[in-house]
């Protein structure tokens, strides 16, 4: 089944509606690592946020949603580019024990410090350009909760969210008030058209929605209000990391302390998060790396056997480490 998502346009009530399902890429995702049931969950609706809210943006570059938890679950990643390539992670609290009915509150936010961060990361960022962040404190007791509050409190654009995942997929509905051109409504305006996509839209279900093809989930919910279809695009999984980026992350830490790991093991190693990609620089390679900087790609031949192999199961939800 290809994994898409669906662009709606309700001319007349000025609203459109996002909608998302994914197979391939969502069991690429967790096929990665090996998330608690309450966690995979809640990536889930994460990783089709990011889809939701990407597509509905004109942005040429990376959205990435960042949830910084208190609990258990430290960090959760999900990111999706223009090109609706998306990819996410999750690091977890050393030693933590997650019961398989744990809520989003206890994972999360349950002393109320958890925070929720909306990055755009151009995708030609000029020299000295920040990516955009904006950061608010995790509200709610769901994903598509605590993205309404922040972009309630960032956006004029009133926004409703509805996500669904399970093991196998994850789907979502986002439906929206589009800005009025220079305040002039649509001719015919349908005036109580806003207030009856919230409602349709809140009449999904988790079973349909993980279950119905995407024809048959945007008829269900929505052929009563005749929306006329705008775009149909495909989304991937892909990882944007490289060892050229590995390269400069080893430049960054410093000769002092990659030579002081070289002291304890032969060779350098570092994860992907994402793809769980590994990337092997042996101590001559590290050499050659900080005496000419520029030169950042060195010959495939010169690595050893197990580089760029996928990784060690176990290792899921760690930050790029040096071993
Ligand atoms: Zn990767």
């Amino acid at each position: 089944m290809t994994d898409n998502l669906r662009t709606l346009l309700f001319d007349q009530a000025a609203c459109r509606a996002q909608i998302v399902r994914l197979d391939k890429a969502w069991k690429t995702v967790v096929s990665h690592h090996n998330y608690p049931q309450p966690v995979l969950e809640i990536l889930g609706h994460l990783v089709a946020a990011s889809a939701l809210l990407s597509a509905s943006l004109k942005f040429e570059g990376s959205l990435i949603l960042q949830i910084q938890g208190d609990g258990p679950v430290r960090l959760m990643v999900a990111e999706c580019t223009n090109e609706l390539h998306v990819r996410a992670t999750v690091k977890l609290a050393e030693d933590s024990l997650i019961a398989p009915d744990a809520d989003f509150t206890s994972l999360l936010n349950g002393t109320g410090k958890g925070l929720c961060a909306l990055i755009l990361d151009p995708k030609n960022r000029l020299p000295g350009q920040q990516a955009y962040q904006g950061v608010v404190p995790l509200e709610g007791k769901n994903i598509a909760e605590s993205l309404q509050a922040y972009m309630k409190s960032s956006e004029q654009l009133d926004t409703r969210l509805h996500l669904f995942a399970n093991e196998e997929t994850v789907s979502g509905v986002l439906i929206q008030q589009m800005p009025k051109d220079g305040g002039h409504a649509p001719e015919n305006f349908d005036a109580d058209g806003w207030d009856r996509l919230i409602a349709l839209s809140a009449t999904t279900t988790a079973e349909e929605m993980l279950k119905l093809p995407m024809a048959d989930m945007c008829y269900r919910l929505f052929t009563d209000m005749s929306p006329n279809i705008l775009a149909e695009r495909t989304v991937e999984f892909q990882c944007t990391c490289s060892r050229k980026k590995v390269a400069r992350m080893l430049l960054g830490l410093g000769q002092t302390e990659v030579d002081a790991t070289l002291q304890e093991h032969p060779h350098i190693t570092v994860h992907c998060d994402f793809c769980n990609s590994a990337y092997v620089f042996t101590e001559k390679q590290c050499q050659e790396l900080f005496s000419n900087d520029q030169d950042l790609d060195p010959p495939d031949e010169e690595l050893p056997e197990d580089a760029n192999v996928v990784a060690d199961l176990s290792r899921e939800g760690k930050p790029p480490t040096l071993h």
